[in-house]
């Protein structure tokens, strides 16, 4: 009887291996062909209304309806011209993925003849019922009204999916009564207040910056397989990871696949991920192989925070749609495959000023030097500050399989900043006030700008294992999941920064207000942070059990799991600079720790089901036939007359099968009894963390049986595709 196993197998190796041909068009050609740029926008707006339309955007001013008409014509115009018969709002709900409702432009006039229309109301606003999105209690049933608005900061584009072409507008989607019911409205809400708050204190540097924006450019590594692989394998289907499954006798131990040549077929679905990409202004750059084997990694240039962040949505949906048609599988799991690395999605993180300067890159001068001290010393006392926020902005139940494996970063937010800069904080840290009086006198005669030159950025000593750190011109905060959402992490900290230096700020004024010249003040204060904060900084080795108890010791937080992790979220201080800063107000804040919990339960929820249904419906069968088999065996030979004892190996192989078949069926009883017990549970919280201590820890308990079935049952019985298959097949 062939398995689903061994028909992947026989699909896989059908596959035509040589990729077709391409046309090798240079990327400028056709970059950005299906966004609605700026360019586009103003050839096809009247000069007026363009005008209009720039200053409203530069101020930050809300777009008029009658502008919006003019833009919605435009719009039209542009998308009709692409063959394009459909639009739609898309959003980011906080389902992790992103939405998009479709209407057509088609509709019939009074006289009942068909026409193509979209005004200004459509463009700005559309209602799609909310009531399937996660709200948190929010919004309840009667109320299912939820709205997307239009974010005219990132560009319409179109998406051509199957031949039939959609107009794409980016939106933020808020409930009937105004909370926020997305990622984006509160990533823009921080971006806002990042600018003002980074603002104020460049211009103690350079008077003309008018604006600071974030600037985001994350890495998002994946794993690449066989489509029939994936759909022999229900885990990976419904869960995005293997919930069975034996390592390969080789993994990843000859360390051969790290920017080893990349498989043909993969390549060419890169290839023309790339171009999808480019076409829709996702200015992708890099391309190589990860650590683990089938497992890749590709990187953008970084790009304004919020639009960095649209760009990854739209990534990881293209990614999926461009693999099927290469018959391949993106797998964006945290943890795919026990015992092979995990992915990450590394955010780099920066602030940049309208003037053209990077906040965070170390500048030639001593006063240039001062800035880039101001901006990088406050961003670790935010961290510091906040470190219990961040680690919530990661928290995922399926980051909770990578985080402290040895191979990401641990739970434990530190800062690496490397020898260099720890020298120059050491320095800064050490001198005395007398000191810098004399100096000040003469502009600003730190050592510092001798401490810090210009090479700098070649300078910074690398530390992979750290889970935030500097890299020479930009923060990069590694422990991101491979499937979140860039926002949460961005949102946080983007707000911590801004109100730590919302801080800083009302402090140096008040000493300037004293009488203290500017330099001195900062660097006062700056003296303070390194102070307060320094015992986030870590150079060592982060995967160390070590470094556990010096975290421990140093009174730095270690949670493992999401569900206590989210608590960071309510806390009073977590209250007060989320209100503060106008990121999420009483309401928002305890709807996302809501949801964030239900989202854990029901992850967990369906893994166990999954679990269940694997072992009994496909192992446990398969296994009980190899033992019948064996069995059958120890008969013949018996009623052959063989001695007593040449059967011992097949005796103790038909029991060591019958062992790991009620343990796993044991297993299975006890999860299902743990299982009610935690739907009994009276809270989301408790709920969530019941599950997490006494659901998740069996189900490595039956993996256990199950990996020890898989090793030692006859390999044409097994109905999943083993680890070697999914894993080296190229
Ligand atoms: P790595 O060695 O970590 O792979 P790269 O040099 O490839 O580093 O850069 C990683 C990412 O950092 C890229 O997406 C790049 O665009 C981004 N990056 C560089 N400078 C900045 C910055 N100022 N702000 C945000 N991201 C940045
Ligand atoms: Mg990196």
């Amino acid at each position: 009887m062939p398995t689903n196993r061994s028909t992947a197998l026989s699909l896989f190796l059908s596959r035509p291996k040589t990729p077709k041909e391409r046309d090798n068009a240079k990327i400028s050609s056709y970059y950005g062909e299906n966004v609605f740029t700026d360019n586009k926008l103003r050839s096809y707006l009247s000069n007026d209304a363009y005008k209009a339309y720039s200053h409203t955007i530069n101020n930050g001013q809300k777009i008029s309806r009658e502008l919006a008409d003019q833009i919605a014509a435009a719009l039209k115009a542009w998308a009709m011209e692409q063959g394009t018969t459909h639009y739609s709002h898309w959003f980011q709900p906080l389902t992790g993925s992103t939405a998009e409702k479709h209407d057509s432009f088609f509709t019939l006039s009074g006289s009942g003849s068909a026409l193509e229309k979209f005004d200004g109301d459509a463009l700005v606003q559309q209602e799609p019922d909310a009531s399937s999105f996660p709200s948190g209690g929010l919004r309840a049933t009667f109320e299912a009204r939820g709205y997307t608005a239009w974010d005219p900061m990132s560009p319409a584009f179109i998406m051509d999916i199957a031949g039939s072409k959609t107009l794409c507008i980016p939106t933020v989607f808020i409930s009937y009564t105004g909370e926020a019911l997305d990622h984006k409205a509160p990533l823009l809400r921080s971006v806002e207040a990042l600018d003002k708050a980074a603002t104020g204190v460049a211009r103690y540097f350079d008077r003309f910056v008018n604006k600071v924006t974030a600037t985001l450019g994350w890495e998002q590594e994946y794993f690449v397989i066989d489509k029939a692989m994936y759909y022999a394998r229900p885990d990976l289907m419904s869960s995005g990871r293997t919930v069975f499954g034996r390592g390969p006798a080789k993994g990843q131990q000859l360390e051969d696949h790290y920017f080893g040549a990349i498989p043909e077929r993969v390549y060419a679905f890169m290839v023309d991920l790339e171009r999808e990409c480019h076409k829709l202004g996702i200015p992708l750059r890099t391309r190589h192989n990860e650590v683990a084997p089938s497992q890749f990694e590709c990187a953008p240039m970084f790009e304004v925070a919020n639009i960095a962040v649209d760009h990854n949505q739209l990534l990881m949906d293209l990614m999926d749609r461009v693999a099927r048609r290469h018959n391949l599988i993106v797998l964006l799991h945290e943890k795919p495959f026990a015992g092979i690395n995990g992915s990450g999605k590394h955010n780099n993180w920066s602030m940049s000023t309208d003037t053209g300067t990077n906040l965070l890159g170390p500048g030639k001068t001593p006063r240039n030097n001062l800035q880039f001290l101001t901006f990088f010393i406050n961003t670790i006392k935010a961290v510091h500050d906040h470190a219990d926020l961040l680690r919530a902005s990661i928290a995922a139940e399926s980051n909770d399989y990578r985080l402290g494996a040895n191979e990401a970063p641990p739970a434990i937010i530190s800062v690496f900043i490397g020898d260099y800069l720890t020298k120059v904080l050491d320095a800064i840290e050490m001198r005395v006030d007398n000191d810098l009086k004399e100096e000040e006198e003469n502009e600003l005669k730190l050592d510092i700008h001798k401490m810090i030159p210009d090479v700098m950025m070649d300078n910074t000593d690398r530390n992979r294992t750290s889970p935030f750190a500097f890299t020479g011109n930009k923060f990069e905060f590694r422990a991101v999941g491979s499937t979140a959402n860039c926002a949460d992490p961005m949102m946080i900290l983007n707000m911590i920064v801004a109100n730590q230096l919302n801080d800083f700020k009302e402090k140096v004024d008040k000493h300037i207000a004293d009488g203290e010249k500017k330099d001195s003040a900062i660097l006062k204060e700056l003296r303070e942070c390194i102070k307060s904060s320094k015992n986030i900084l870590f150079e060592g080795d982060n995967y160390s059990e070590a470094w556990a108890k010096e975290a421990a010791k140093r009174g730095l937080p270690n949670i493992k799991t999401t569900p206590t992790a989210l608590d960071a979220f309510t806390t009073p201080k977590a209250t007060k600079i989320f209100k503060d800063m106008k990121i999420l107000n009483d309401k928002e804040q305890e709807a996302r720790h809501e949801i964030y919990l239900e989202k854990y339960i029901k992850k967990v929820e369906i893994e166990s089901s999954l679990i269940e249904e694997l072992a009994l419906n496909q192992i446990l069968p398969a296994c009980i036939r190899y033992q019948t088999e064996v069995l059958l065996n120890i008969k013949a030979s018996k009623d052959a007359g063989l001695s007593k004892g040449a059967c011992a190996t097949q005796e103790l192989l038909a029991e060591s099968i019958s062992a790991h078949i009620n343990a796993t069926y044991e297993g299975i009883e006890k999860m299902r009894v743990q299982r009610e017990k935690a739907e009994h549970q009276n809270s989301s919280r408790s709920k969530a963390i019941y599950f997490c201590d006494h659901v998740k820890p069996i189900f490595l308990e039956i993996r256990d049986h199950v990996d020890s079935l898989e090793l030692i049952v006859e390999d044409s019985y097994w109905p999943l595709p083993k680890y070697r298959e999914i894993l080296f097949n190229r």
